[in-house]
């Protein structure tokens, strides 16, 4: 059995989650649930960074207690991920023990090969990004990712070698699949090749929060170093058993914010601590809601709950998937998801399911036996495009040739005129349309896992793999015909 291990970057508590953080999710989601599908053993590990400085800064703004602030702020990103129906394994908070433990041990591996050293940094730092910016990076004084200007920074610090890795680092995004998708291999390229490398300052004198380093109680791990690490604690390395199972990671599904620390910062720290690189850094793009971007630090939030509140959350998955190209930045509208529903989940696969059952149930109570087959759905499907649309993470491509297949379904219905015929004739369509809507279910369940769920239901059907994607697999149907799929939206 193939292994797959996928994680999602480690979202800040210091606000409620928004849009942006369940479109990562959801992505996320499908790859996993897509493998699940491949019969691989698959592991997907979600969670939050605690020990951010602007957790704290945000904890001391509301008035509160910096754990209990925190630990509110962590259980809503849980919820969200069980609202949007997201099937993770493990859902990790860096301010669990088995995470400092693990962070104190790299460090220190780090430390103990000499290529963590002591000197002192001046500079200007975005608590926002929780990074020295340099002047360069700046638009009007301004950090671009956050609207703030930097604070001017002097302290003490222990600084990681990275310089030293800058040749190694270029060859491996060089490298094929590891980093994804090209225009953001070749950001990270350029900026390695024309910008000097510099080493990192990777502690903080900070007394109140954070994981001390092992090395000096002054001194708190740059949030950044630590919260890498969890890709690795939240599999209990280095002896932990999923560890051995799961490491090195398949896919870290990002954002375009932090490719940087992920595909250069978190190479560099693992080849010095000695552990295997992860296989491939997956970029998504932002979203905007009405072409403004979205941050806690802008204000502008938008709470995925309302969306999955007044139209589901198979609605949103959809929407999200279908609409924006992979790797692209996206705009939210609220009246291009009604239309999607309206069009194409309620016309669509709704009225295929919906036509489908009602003559199964009106004209053979239900039964129907599969002696006669045509292959001319068969040949509608392709399943080889599909997976290939997948493999290259094209998520709304894969999505959108599955559509194909359920409209080519419809016109089948309405080609052969279905309404007007009956006995065995009828029977024959039906038979090939219910082992359509049975694989259909199956391609269907990593994108609307719910309405998959309520396809096999009525189906009569238990959930099927990638390998039961193939035609005559079930002998005869007795459907259980339910309500109507989706409602439209006025
Ligand atoms: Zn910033």
């Amino acid at each position: 059995m193939k292994k797959f291990y996928i994680t999602t970057a480690i979202d800040y508590v210091n606000g409620d989650p928004h849009i942006g953080h369940a479109y990562e999710k959801i992505l996320a989601d499908v790859l996993a649930r897509w493998h699940y599908l491949k019969g691989d053993d698959v592991f997907f590990l979600t969670g939050t960074d605690d020990n951010a400085q602007k957790n704290q800064e945000a904890a001391k703004k509301a008035g509160k207690n910096t754990k209990e602030f925190i630990d509110e702020n962590a259980k809503k990103f849980e919820e969200l991920c069980n609202d949007l129906n997201i099937k993770y394994n493990y859902f990790i908070r860096t301010t669990e023990s088995r995470h400092e433990k693990v962070s104190k041990e790299i460090f220190k591996i780090v430390y103990d090969k000499r290529e963590i050293y002591k000197g002192s940094y001046e500079g200007l730092y975005c608590t926002g990004c929780e990074a020295f910016l340099t002047e360069r990076e700046l638009v009007d004084g301004k950090c671009p990712e956050h609207d703030e200007k930097p604070k001017k920074l002097k302290e003490e610090s222990y600084f990681f070698k990275l310089s030293k890795y800058r040749n190694e680092l270029i060859k491996l995004i060089e490298s094929k699949d590891f980093l994804l998708p090209k225009e953001k291999k070749n950001e990270i390229l350029s900026r390695l090749k024309d910008e000097e490398l510099k080493d990192l300052s990777v502690s903080r004198i900070n007394k109140e929060w954070g994981i001390k380093t092992p090395i000096d109680n002054n001194h708190v791990i740059y949030v950044w170093f630590d919260a890498l690490i969890n890709y690795v604690s939240g599999l209990d390395y280095p002896n932990g058993k999923n560890y051995k199972k799961y490491w090195p990671a398949d896919v870290h599904l990002i954002g375009k914010g932090i490719n940087w620390f992920h595909s250069v910062i978190w190479p560099a720290m693992l080849i010095s601590s000695g552990i295997k690189l992860p296989k491939t850094i997956l970029v998504h793009g932002y979203l905007t809601v009405n072409g403004n971007k979205i941050g806690k630090s802008l204000g502008n939030v938008v709470s995925p709950k309302f969306f999955i509140d007044k139209y589901g959350v198979d609605q949103l998955r959809y929407y999200l998937i279908r609409e924006i190209p992979f790797g692209q930045d996206g705009d939210v509208s609220e009246e291009v998801l009604k239309n999607r529903t309206n069009n194409e989940l309620a016309n669509e696969l709704g009225n295929l399911v919906s036509r489908v059952l009602t003559l199964t149930d009106k004209y053979f109570n239900g039964k129907i036996k599969g002696s006669i087959f045509n292959k001319e759905l068969k040949t509608k499907l392709n399943l080889k495009k599909i997976e290939s649309h997948i493999d290259k993470f094209e998520l709304h491509n894969a999505i959108s040739e599955i559509f194909k297949f359920i409209s080519e379904c419809n016109k089948y219905v309405n080609k052969e005129k279905l309404w007007e015929l009956e006995g065995k004739k009828l029977e024959k369509h039906l038979y090939n349309l219910l082992e359509s809507l049975r694989i259909i279910s199956i391609l269907i369940y990593p994108f609307i896992p719910n309405t998959s769920e309520k396809i096999n239901t009525q189906l009569n059907v238990k959930q099927g793999l990638l390998k039961d994607c193939k035609f005559r697999l079930i002998k005869s149907y007795s459907t259980k015909k339910g309500e109507i799929l989706f409602k439209k939206i006025k």
